[in-house]
C-alpha cells in the first residue's frame, strides 16, 4: 500500500485563508484497480481558482469538501499501471491535487511529451492558464490590429500570454502589474506600456497610457484596476471577464455608492460586450488549435514565459497565500518530487 502525504482542507476560510484552514496528513492509497494508474507527483500547479474551491458555495465547479485533498493540476510520473494506455515511466498531466502520490483513472490523464520542452509548462504556458488566455482573446476579446488592449496581473500565467498574443495580433498592449521588477519583465515581454497598479499616480498614468481609449480590457483582477479602466472603454469595447482575484477574499460588498446603474448605462450606450467565461467550456473546440499555435510561438521565441518554483508540499500553503497577494512572479508551481526529465546537474 502506498502512503501519500497530502494537504487537505481543514476548515473553510473567512476572508483571507490562513494556515489553520489547511492540514498536512499522510493517507494510505487504495490498490490500483482495473484501468487505473499509480502516480508520483512531480509538479503541482497553484492557481487563484483554488480560493473559490475552499468556499462552500458552488460556482462553475463544485467546492472541495472539508477533509478532502485540495484540488489541483499536476504533472506526474506513472509508477504502476493497470491501464492499457500508460506504462511506468510515462509523464502525464493529471488533476490529482495537493499530494505526493495518487491513484487515478487512466482516462482522466493526458500524456506529456518531454521532447516538446520542460514538462512543467503543461501547467502554465502550454496548459490551462495559457489556454485561458488564448480562448478569452480569440473568442471574446477579438482584438484587431491597431487596437489597444489592457490586461492586469500581466506578468502572471494568464496575463503574460494575453499581452503577447495580442501583440502578435498587432495590438498596442498595456500591461498592469505590481512592483518594479514586474515592470521590467513586462517590457521584456514586449508590452508597449507597463503600469504599476500600486503607484499612487496609477489612475493618471493609465490615462496617459491609453490616449485612444481601450478596445479590449482582459479582466483578471476587478477592484481598483477595473474602476480605473472602466472610464476609458471605447464604444464597442470587449471585456472578457476571466477572473476577479482582488475580490476572492472579500466577505462583504465594497463601500461607496452603487455603481451598477453607471455600468449598465455604459454597457448600453457604448454597446460594450462584457462576457464571463471559463476555459473549460472551450476545451473540446479550441484545445488542439491552442496546442498547435502555442507550440509554434514558443519554438520561434514569439512567446516567452516565466515560472516561479517553490520546493516541497509543506510550502504549498504559504505559496498559495502569497499568490492571492501578488507575491508570485510568473506561473506558480510547487516542486513536489524529482523531475526525471530534468536531471539535477
Ligand atoms: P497570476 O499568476 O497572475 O497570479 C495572480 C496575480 O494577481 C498576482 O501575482 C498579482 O499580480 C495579481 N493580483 C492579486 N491581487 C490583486 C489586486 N488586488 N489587484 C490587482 N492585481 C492583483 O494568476 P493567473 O494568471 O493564474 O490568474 C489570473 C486570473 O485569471 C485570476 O483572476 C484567475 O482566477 C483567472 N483565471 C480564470 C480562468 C477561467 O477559465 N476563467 C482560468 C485560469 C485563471 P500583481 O503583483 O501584478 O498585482
Amino acid at each position: 500500500m502506498t502512503q501519500s502525504r497530502a494537504v487537505v482542507l481543514a476548515s473553510r476560510p473567512v476572508g483571507e485563508p490562513v494556515h489553520s484552514n489547511l492540514r498536512l496528513e499522510t493517507r494510505t492509497l487504495p490498490a490500483v484497480g482495473q484501468g487505473q494508474v499509480l502516480l508520483r507527483t512531480i509538479y503541482l500547479s497553484l492557481d487563484p481558482y483554488m480560493r473559490g474551491r475552499m468556499n462552500a458555495s458552488r460556482s462553475y465547479a463544485k467546492p472541495v469538501e472539508v477533509g478532502e485533498v485540495m484540488e489541483g493540476g499536476t504533472v506526474c510520473e506513472v509508477i504502476e499501471s493497470a491501464s492499457p494506455s500508460f506504462r511506468p515511466g510515462d509523464i502525464v498531466l493529471a488533476h490529482s491535487g495537493w499530494q505526493t502520490y495518487a491513484v487515478q483513472d487512466g482516462r482522466s490523464l493526458r500524456r506529456i511529451d518531454p521532447a516538446r520542452g520542460p514538462v512543467s509548462t503543461a501547467l502554465g504556458v502550454l496548459g490551462m492558464p495559457g489556454f485561458t488566455a488564448y480562448v478569452g482573446l480569440v473568442e471574446i476579446g477579438r482584438v484587431r490590429p491597431g487596437e489597444t488592449l489592457v490586461v492586469a496581473a500581466a506578468t502572471g500565467a494568464v496575463g503574460s500570454v494575453v499581452g503577447q498574443i495580442a501583440k502578435i495580433q498587432g495590438a498596442r498592449t498595456v500591461g498592469i502589474a505590481g512592483g518594479a521588477s514586474k515592470m521590467a519583465w513586462l517590457r521584456e515581454l514586449g508590452f508597449d506600456v507597463a503600469l504599476d497598479h500600486r503607484s499612487p499616480a496609477f489612475r493618471s498614468e493609465l490615462s496617459q497610457a491609453v490616449p485612444a481609449g481601450v478596445d479590449v480590457y482582459f479582466e483578471n483582477v476587478g477592484g481598483a484596476v477595473w474602476d480605473a479602466v472602466f472610464d476609458h472603454l471605447n464604444d464597442f469595447a470587449r471585456v472578457p471577464v476571466c477572473g476577479l482575484i482582488s475580490q476572492y477574499n472579500e466577505t462583504s460588498a465594497p463601500a461607496g455608492p452603487d455603481r451598477l446603474p453607471r455600468l449598465m448605462s455604459a454597457i448600453n450606450t457604448k454597446r460594450l460586450v462584457v462576457q464571463g467565461f471559463t476555459q473549460r467550456d472551450f476545451v473540446s473546440t479550441h484545445y488542439a488549435a491552442f496546442q498547435r499555435d502555442m507550440s509554434a510561438w514558443l519554438s520561434t521565441g514569439r512567446i516567452k514565459y516565466r515560472e516561479d518554483f517553490v520546493d516541497g508540499l509543506d510550502n504549498a500553503p504559504e505559496a498559495f497565500f502569497g499568490l492571492l497577494k501578488g507575491r508570485n512572479f510568473g506561473k506558480l508551481i510547487v516542486r513536489i518530487g524529482d523531475d526525471p526529465t530534468r536531471p539535477t546537474p
